[in-house]
């Protein structure tokens, strides 16, 4: 066979293939959707739209894609449907891998609900670091308080403090159904996700806010036989009022990243009217002279606790 002639051959095809798709692309304007991606695994994607969900593929070279992406996709014959193009997204919940890479874990999350409880104690570092990365990242916060019917301590002086930084708190008792009702009306308009360490009730407020799912042992996938709810792939759900969260253990365990005395200094928003006062420029506000940070704090305008956390993390990452 002659080079020519296999030239021929394909650029016939080609041409065939080109004109098929023309017909495909008009057969598929009319069923351009929208929708949001509420789970993902492998080489599928369960994407929601009018509360119908849609099993897609993914088009080639569309890049990562995540729970809480609004995508762009075509229903195709056989109601197989294909994802061509991810809207940019507003907010991002990520992680650093071991790599020290940007991992993606959630997108056009709104809301992050830090959760504490009587037991395990409250870690007030731990809040001061969820706090600094969610102002970085732009979302709005919230502490949970769980286990309040284990409350033997109140800590009122700390939910005072928070209070005082624009941090709604919530108790709630998962034992004894309260606060529950005002937990779901909170999340009402916005895409939250649940952090804090281990124990404090995560799963258990999950649980009781979503009756319906069963979250620990997840749904067989009709095509693939797989769980889908593994433990590295997030979910999106809807509560009965509309109101949407995003779950996963990496969404439970997501955590701060190290950032310059800059950006966290910023995060703490108590110091922001003293910031650019500092003898030094570029004062860390740890150790220098004539530190306007460390006059308010002396002045009692910082709370001890936060000072003390804003140099702990500090510290942290140094190393
Ligand atoms: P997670 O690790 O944050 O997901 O925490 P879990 O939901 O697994 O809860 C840890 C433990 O705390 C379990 O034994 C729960 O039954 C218990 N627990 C959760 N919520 C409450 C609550 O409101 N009150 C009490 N007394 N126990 C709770
Ligand atoms: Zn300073």
């Amino acid at each position: 066979m002659s080079k020519r002639r296999i030239n021929q051959q394909q650029s016939g095809r080609i041409k065939q293939i080109q004109a098929k798709r023309r017909v495909d692309d008009v057969a598929n304007m009319h069923e351009t959707m929208y929708g949001t991606v509420i789970a993902h695994y492998g080489k599928y994607t369960d994407v929601k739209s009018d509360q119908k969900t849609f099993h897609c593929k993914l088009r080639q070279n569309l890049g990562d894609l995540v729970v809480g992406d609004e995508v762009v996709f075509h229903l195709q014959q056989q109601k197989e449907a294909v994802i061509t193009a991810i809207e940019p997204r507003k907010t991002k919940l990520w992680r650093l891998d071991e790599r020290g890479q940007e991992k993606l874990i959630a997108a056009n999350v709104t809301q992050v609900f830090v959760v504490m409880a009587p037991v395990p104690e409250p870690s007030w570092l731990l809040l001061d670091s969820y706090l600094a990365a969610i102002y970085h990242l732009n979302l709005t916060a919230a502490v949970i308080f769980n286990k309040n019917d284990l409350a033997a301590q109140s800590y009122a002086e700390y939910w005072q403090l928070y209070n005082d930084l624009n941090i709604p708190i919530l108790k709630t008792s998962v034992v004894l159904k309260e606060g529950l009702a005002e937990l779901s009306q909170a999340m009402q308009n916005q895409r939250s996700v649940f952090v804090g360490q281990s124990g404090v009730g995560k799963s258990s407020l999950i649980q009781a806010l979503l009756p319906h799912e069963n979250l620990t042992v997840g749904d067989l996938h009709e095509a693939t036989g797989l769980g889908t709810h593994t433990t590295s792939t997030a979910r999106l759900y809807q509560l009965p009022n509309g109101a949407v969260l995003i779950d996963s253990p990496g969404v439970r365990d997501f955590n701060l990243w190290p950032m310059s005395s800059l950006d966290l200094a910023q995060a703490f928003v108590e110091f922001k009217p003293y910031l650019g006062s500092c003898k030094f420029r570029n004062c860390t506000h740890t150790h220098e002279p004539s530190c306007a940070l460390q006059s308010a704090f002396t002045q009692g305008k910082i709370a001890l606790s936060r000072w003390h956390n804003y140099h702990a993390l500090l510290e942290r990452f140094k190393e």
